[in-house]
């Protein structure tokens, strides 16, 4: 044999035995490299999200704040009894799991893999949510999930939800999406026979629609426009994996597409 042809030799075993080696492909995933590739760039953010103390304090903060806002609100005169909506993913349950089994996966958010994942009702509560919900109650507030969530996952929510022992986890109270992920028709049902003395939700959209909208500045003008209602009424919490502000960036279409466009989106943002 040629030298030549042995060293070629070598570097095919070479080349298969590290292939077998390997953990499973994530960037360079033979099936669909743009959907691996969109999917790793998540990693940081979805990392922070489940696993650092940061975040479990911010949901901590978040939740003692709306304490605050709570009191000062019912301190406020109404002849109608108060209520507080709450938005589930992100704000009340935790989903960074199935985040982390996108990216083993080297796949991103499909409605499919999510049911798979909702239908396990094994979402845990996030920090600091079930005990301020229970404080709510225990001063007389009605309790609403606001979620976008489809109508047919309504059932496991309300088990997933009422496994961890969140208060009205129930068909009455546990409020899902019919037809439209705009919430605010939903808000008005609730409004029509509460006084909603506040919000919590990890989008801006979770207190009002117009904040949807990142076309000027990443929306940055239409919430601070918002400022004061804001503060008076609405507590935010972090989703550093998904949400408009990341649809504001990648758009719509493929894989390939939001890819690219959250790399032309940054080379912007350096110029
Ligand atoms: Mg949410």
């Amino acid at each position: 044999m040629k030298r030549q042809h042995k060293s070629l030799l070598l570097l095919t075993l070479t080349a298969v035995l590290l292939s077998c080696a390997s953990p499973r492909a994530l960037t360079t995933d033979g099936e669909n490299p743009a959907s691996a590739q969109l999917s790793q760039q998540n990693v940081n953010a979805t990392l922070y999200q489940n696993a650092s103390a940061e975040v479990a304090w911010l949901y901590e903060q978040g939740y003692a704040f709306a304490r605050i806002k709570l009191d000062a609100n019912l301190a406020l005169p109404d002849s109608l009894p108060p209520a507080v909506i709450v938005d589930v993913d992100e704000t009340v349950l935790d989903n960074s799991p199935y985040e982390l089994q996108n990216i083993l996966e080297g796949r991103n958010y499909t409605p499919e893999t999510w049911k798979a994942w909702t239908a396990r009702a094994e979402a845990k509560p996030l920090p600091g949510a079930l005990d301020f919900l229970n404080y709510a109650v225990s001063r007389g507030c009605s309790v609403y999930y606001i979620t976008n969530r489809d109508a047919d996952e309504q059932e496991v929510t309300i088990t997933n939800l009422a496994k961890h022992g969140f208060p009205m986890a129930d068909k009455e109270h546990v409020l899902t999406m019919q037809g439209t992920s705009d919430k605010t028709e939903r808000r008005a049902g609730v409004s029509r026979k509460h006084r909603v003395v506040l919000l919590v939700g990890d989008q801006l959209t979770d207190y009002d629609q117009a904040l949807k909208d990142r076309s000027a500045d990443q929306g940055l003008p239409s919430m601070y426009r918002m400022s004061g209602q804001l503060s008076q009424y609405f507590i935010l919490l972090p989703n550093s994996t998904y949400g408009y502000w990341r649809d504001g960036i990648t758009g719509r279409g493929s894989d390939a597409e939001k890819r690219d466009r959250v790399r032309s989106f940054i080379e912007q943002r350096v110029r």
